[in-house]
């Protein structure tokens, strides 16, 4: 296996525990796609704490297993990964989670609207949809991902499970993760105020044009 992949798997899996949009008992799948060719690396342990270079296994994009080892419940969720590659040329990194506050609404069967800035700037200004409810890697389970995310959107919910979270680099991955377990938990605060209060659709667009004017105007240094 290629040790600056793995190094990458395992500093990603690191930085979505230290965002905190994780479970406590850390469960969850990290991956990255294996540049010009139809390969991923992927976490086979149950959980990214501990997790170490054994832990991680090198799959084709057919979701046969070419290098380490894959546990039957990791088997399960393969799926889901490969098919964000499969789907989208762009994305880089997969992240699946049950991150508490966004698997509160996955639970629910509810979607999370944008109510916070952070999500309109990056890709999610229509909020966070749900795919219904399918059996761990079943046929059913990933057309409802399918049916459930647009071009462009890099996160849904998955109904009864948790988050799924696809993007170009492990960096935008893990950051939309956060962003959308940070929308998820101000959300459910809110609840006691009488709620959350979405956005106005032209002021979502204009805070991701402004995020972007930002952008391009590069870091300030004084
Ligand atoms: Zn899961």
């Amino acid at each position: 296996m290629d040790r600056n992949l793995v190094d990458q798997v395992l500093g990603t899996a690191a930085r979505v525990l230290a965002s905190g949009a994780i479970s406590a008992n850390g469960h969850g799948n990290v991956s990255l796609r294996v540049p010009g060719a139809e390969e991923m690396y992927f976490t086979s342990a149950s959980s990214l704490n501990g997790l170490g270079p054994d832990g991680i296994a090198r799959v084709a994009l057919d979701g046969t297993l070419l290098e380490g080892t894959l546990p039957p419940i990791q088997g399960a969720v393969v799926a889901m990964h490969t098919a964000m590659y499969h789907d989208r040329s762009d994305v880089g990194c997969v992240v699946h989670t049950h991150s508490p506050y966004a698997t509160a609404f996955a639970v629910a069967n509810r979607p999370i609207a944008c109510w916070i800035e952070a999500l309109a700037m990056f890709g999610l200004a229509d909020g966070v949809p749900i795919a219904a409810y399918g059996p761990r890697g079943s046929e059913q389970a990933l057309a409802n991902i399918r049916a459930a995310v647009r071009p462009g959107v890099p996160a849904v919910l998955l109904a009864n499970h948790g988050v799924l979270v696809f993007h170009r680099t492990p960096d935008l991955a893990v950051l939309v993760g956060g962003v959308v377990e940070e929308a998820a938990q101000a959300a459910i605060n809110a609840q006691a105020l009488g709620g959350p209060v979405e956005i106005p659709g032209d002021l979502r667009a204009a805070a991701l044009q402004r995020a972007m004017a930002f952008d391009s105007a590069g870091t300030k240094t004084a």
